[in-house]
């Protein structure tokens, strides 16, 4: 990427709804494409209404600008904003040099990555691209069952998730995977709960946050509610789900999270060393002997 001079700025230059992961909450936020190049998964509101495209050069060289001067205690930095590893391998390179170059105080530059954009990266240039920094992707599988990958228009199969997960970890890159409870509605749960945990076992990440579905309005999902035609499940139904799904997922040292503030009852579970303990503790609120997390305080 060949960089221009500029002034100082004194402000990061923020488009739309920026959203990271929760571990990401002390990184860097760089915000260098804007919306999702998907933008059509059914249940998703996150950038509905943004044009998704890439940021100029100047603009990302002026934020990087920024963070060398105010974001010296920041180790890392998190690429915003849907899918960052779209950006042609290149363009993407030339970013994470700068940052190197630039921020020589960072130890791991993270992004969110989509089937797509893990296809469009050769091995080589993931590993390139790991070389320079690229340390984790986040990538939302939500469901491992195709019938249910579908209908959700994920726009991938559960066999291109396996092949494109283990190519990031082939090339050395940290995956932490999303997967969604209640995303199936009640008639595929028990599918969703097992093939999820099929095609986790497969790819092995280092990190599955399991996250339970919430409706956002003006989402196809959210309309297919109002007409009757998907199901939430109930809190019971929820659990025997993220049950059936750590009970299918064998990992080699995992972690599996399920505390996010949507979910019912929190879990983080070292895979396998705590799944027999992890299972039970879902038996016991299952039970009624723990309580779970009121309605009002699921928040996202
Ligand atoms: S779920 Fe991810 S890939 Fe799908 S529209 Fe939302 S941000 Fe884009």
């Amino acid at each position: 990427m060949n960089f221009i001079s500029f002034e100082r700025t004194i402000h990061m230059h923020y488009e739309g709804n920026i959203i990271r992961p929760p571990s990401e909450a002390n990184s860097i936020l760089l915000q260098i494409t804007v919306g999702c190049s998907r933008n059509k998964c059914t249940f998703c509101g996150a950038y509905k209404g943004e044009r998704f495209r890439i940021k100029p050069d100047s603009v990302i060289l002026s934020d990087i600008d920024f963070a060398e001067t105010y974001c010296r205690r920041q180790r890392r930095v998190f690429l915003c904003d849907g899918d960052a590893l779209i950006v042609p391998h290149k363009r993407l390179l030339g970013i994470l040099l700068e940052i190197e170059r630039r921020l020589p105080w960072v130890t791991r530059v993270g992004a969110y990555a989509n089937c797509k954009s893990l296809k469009m990266k050769t091995l080589d240039e993931l590993k390139e691209l790991n070389t320079h920094g690229l340390g984790i992707l986040y990538m939302g599988l939500e469901t491992g069952d195709d019938v249910t990958l579908k209908k959700i228009n994920k726009g991938a199969t559960s066999q291109e998730m396996i092949q494109m997960g283990k190519k990031a970890r082939a090339a050395g890159i940290k995956l932490s995977i999303t997967v969604l409870l209640g995303i199936a509605g009640k008639s595929r749960s028990d599918m969703h709960a097992r093939e999820t945990g099929r095609v986790l076992t497969a790819i092995d990440p280092e990190y599955v946050g399991a996250l339970t579905l919430m409706l956002i309005p003006g989402t196809p999902l959210y309309q297919d509610y109002g007409e009757g035609k998907f199901f939430l499940l109930e809190p019971d139904e929820m659990l025997n789900e993220l049950k059936t799904m750590i009970a299918a997922t064998d990992l080699s040292k995992g972690l599996f999270h399920a505390n996010h503030a949507s979910n019912y009852l929190p879990i983080r579970a070292r895979l396998p060393k705590d799944k027999a303990k992890t299972l039970s503790l879902i038996d016991e609120a299952l039970a009624g002997k723990i309580d779970l997390k009121p309605e009002f305080l699921r928040a996202l």
